[in-house]
């Protein structure tokens, strides 16, 4: 940041002034005392604040346009439990505190461990994950810990292709084997296949609800069924939880252990790459394994309790993130049970809107009906060596922020399309309008508009490998 606003200094115009009286302590020692002067830039109030303004409107934001990005329910989150979590009597605690003056925010912490149970279905939860593949992890830790106490030697995990690609990840890191399975072309899952490849070695399941293709799993109280039967664990990817709220329980539909993203559902928006809040939630036979510190009432105090031997320990610094898990907590208690049974209802109404108006001009491999979020296929209708990548940049010239692509892998030239709740009816026809009109009318007429697309950002279409690699950080 220093160096950014040193290229824009001009040494002719001094834009600070330094109190030369400032008495130095007599203690500090010769060798220590600054013998150059500063090296602070000298840009005008206004020049600065010029700079930073326009740098934000160079920036793609939810404040500003759509931003329909599959998997990753970036939503309106209302700005008011923003302020709250920045209140001073939160913001400025410590970590280090005794637990006897942050009584009330431990309080806060057990109470949504209380409110995600119940909007789970699960017995207990942790919130210190800090993000959802992070929680898998630790739910997998716990996978293993808990076979390893009832001596079960249970190396391998079964992953379906249609589950979001952290669960396999998440598996291997943990040290499982991961045993795939093929999905059928709506994402769901067939018994037959899986009693096919369950053996006395498979610890769990991973399903992610809805797959990754916006459909629900039809088939869960026969998976449960088969699964528990062969003595393995059910793993429930809540990531996608703002499709299911106040409708069903994965608790009450045999799940095991499960995480929830608060950022996405919760109030915090996904997209950024952070902070994030991934809690986990088990049934109770899974309790005691669950990291450390748990967070206990005790007569009118609550606790943090370090004393549990069979947990699988540590997983991050402090308890959890506590700005995000307070936003979430506010959220759900400005919403209520109505509230949040609303969003889901509303966020899949709004996915099915939209995709009944693709549905006749476009591919869609998982049907006609979705939850939150669809997948659109087009590469039937391409030509002239079009291809999604450039769909995706034509949009931007638009205005809009590019749809997630090439995801779920299993389907080929891939549009993931999550609309949300909070999006009107308006903003929502527009968005379809635009989109068919590249995909089938630029596509073809116009391709070359689509290879060099975008022409309307700041930047054109950059080489994405060597962005992340060798980034261009500078200003100009
Ligand atoms: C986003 C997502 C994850 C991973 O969450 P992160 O917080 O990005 O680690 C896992 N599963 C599903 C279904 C998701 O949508």
């Amino acid at each position: 940041m220093e160096k950014l606003l040193n290229e824009l200094s001009t040494e002719c115009c001094p834009a600070y002034s330094l109190d030369s009286d400032i008495e130095i302590n007599p203690q500090v020692p010769e060798s220590l005392k600054r013998n150059l002067s500063l090296d602070l830039p000298n840009i005008s109030e206004n020049d600065l604040l010029r700079h930073f303004t326009n740098l934000s409107r160079k920036n793609y934001a939810l404040s500003t346009t759509f931003y329909p990005l599959g998997s990753c329910t970036m939503k309106y989150n209302p700005l008011v439990n923003e302020r709250i979590a920045k209140f001073d009597n939160f913001a400025k605690l410590h970590p280090y505190q005794d637990s006897k003056t942050v009584q009330g925010v431990l309080e806060v912490m057990y109470n949504l461990e209380k409110d995600l149970c119940e909007i789970s279905g699960m017995d207990c939860f942790s919130l210190q994950q800090a993000a959802g593949a992070h929680g898998e992890f630790s739910s997998l830790l716990i996978i293993a810990k808990y076979f390893k106490s009832i001596k079960q030697k249970r190396a391998k995990i079964i992953v379906p292709d249609s589950a979001h690609g952290t669960n396999p990840a998440s598996a291997a890191l943990a040290g499982f084997d991961i045993v795939p399975l093929k999905s059928e072309s709506d994402g769901s899952i067939l018994p037959e296949k899986l009693k096919e490849i369950l053996t006395p070695e498979i610890a769990a399941i991973m399903l992610t609800v809805p797959n990754t293709l916006g459909t629900f799993e039809k088939n869960i109280p026969e998976i449960s069924k088969i699964v528990h039967g062969n003595g393995s664990l059910l793993y429930y990817d809540g990531a996608n939880l703002n499709a299911v709220m106040g409708v069903v329980k994965p608790g009450d539909m045999g799940f095991d252990i499960m995480h929830i993203n608060l950022h996405k559902t919760f109030s915090t928006p996904h997209g950024g790459g952070g902070p994030g809040s991934g809690p986990i939630g088990v049934k109770a036979f899974l309790e005691p394994f669950l990291p450390l510190p748990r967070i206990e009432s005790k007569g009118n105090e609550f606790i943090l309790n370090y004393e549990k031997q069979e947990s699988i320990g540590k997983l991050k610094a402090f308890f959890g993130n506590f700005p995000v898990i307070l936003k979430a907590y506010v959220y759900i208690k400005s919403l209520g049970a109505k509230g949040l049974k609303n969003v889901s209802e509303q966020a899949v109404l709004n996915a099915n809107y939209m995709l009944s108006r693709f549905k006749d001009k476009i591919n869609v491999p998982a049907g006609g009906r979705c939850m939150h979020e669809f997948v659109l296929a087009p590469k039937k209708l391409f030509k002239n060596a079009v291809r999604t990548l450039d769909v995706a940049k034509r949009l931007l010239d638009y205005g809009y922020y590019a749809p997630t692509v090439y995801f779920p892998l299993i389907v080929e030239e891939a549009i993931m399309i999550e609309p949300t709740e909070t999006e009107s009816k308006k903003t929502l026809d527009a968005f379809v309008d635009t989109l068919i009109k590249i995909i089938l009318e630029e596509a073809s007429l116009e391709p070359q508009k689509l290879k060099d697309a975008p022409v309307n950002t700041f930047v054109g279409r950059l080489n994405e490998v060597e962005a992340a690699r060798n980034p261009i950080l500078k200003w100009k």
